[in-house]
C-alpha cells in the first residue's frame, strides 16, 4: 500500500464541547466541522494541523465503541488514520494477504466523505489503524 501522510489522529473524548476549549484556546487550532456518523454512534469534530487533522470522537450512545473505549481506557488517543494513495480496497487486500487481521472486509463510508477501513489492533502492535481515501 502507498501511504501519503497521516490523514488524522482519532481522539476519544467524553464531550466535544468540553474538549474544544483546550484545542482552540490553548493549542490555537480551529474546529471547522462537526458531524454525526450514525453507524458508528459517534459525533466527530475536526481540527486541521497542517495536512493532518485531529478527529475528536464523542460517543452518542453507551453502545458506541468509543463509549466502551473510554470506559476501559479513559479518554485519549483512539486510532491513527493513514491516507492511502492507491485505494483502501487494495490496501485491505494486501493486508489480508500479509495475514493482518482486519475489522472491515470492505471499505465503508466514514466522516467527511472518506472511504475507510480499520485494521485490528491485535495485528498492528496495539494501535487501532484506519486506512482512508478521499
Ligand atoms: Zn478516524
Amino acid at each position: 500500500m502507498k501511504i501519503s501522510h497521516i490523514e488524522h489522529l482519532g481522539i476519544a473524548v467524553k464531550s466535544i464541547e468540553e474538549a474544544l476549549p483546550y484545542y482552540e484556546n490553548v493549542l490555537g487550532l480551529k474546529c471547522y466541522n462537526i458531524e454525526v456518523v450514525e453507524d458508528q454512534k459517534v459525533r466527530t469534530a475536526f481540527l486541521k494541523v497542517g495536512d493532518t487533522k485531529i478527529e475528536l470522537l464523542e460517543p452518542t450512545s453507551p453502545e458506541s465503541t468509543i463509549a466502551k473505549f473510554i470506559e476501559n481506557k479513559g479518554a485519549g488517543i483512539h486510532h491513527i488514520a493513514f491516507a492511502i494513495e492507491d485505494g483502501v480496497a487494495n490496501a485491505l487486500e494486501e493486508a489480508e494477504k500479509k495475514e493482518i487481521r482486519t475489522i472491515d472486509k470492505a471499505p465503508r463510508n466514514g466522516a467527511e466523505g472518506l472511504k475507510i477501513a480499520f485494521l485490528h489492533p491485535k495485528s498492528t502492535l496495539g494501535v487501532l489503524t484506519e486506512l482512508c481515501e478521499h
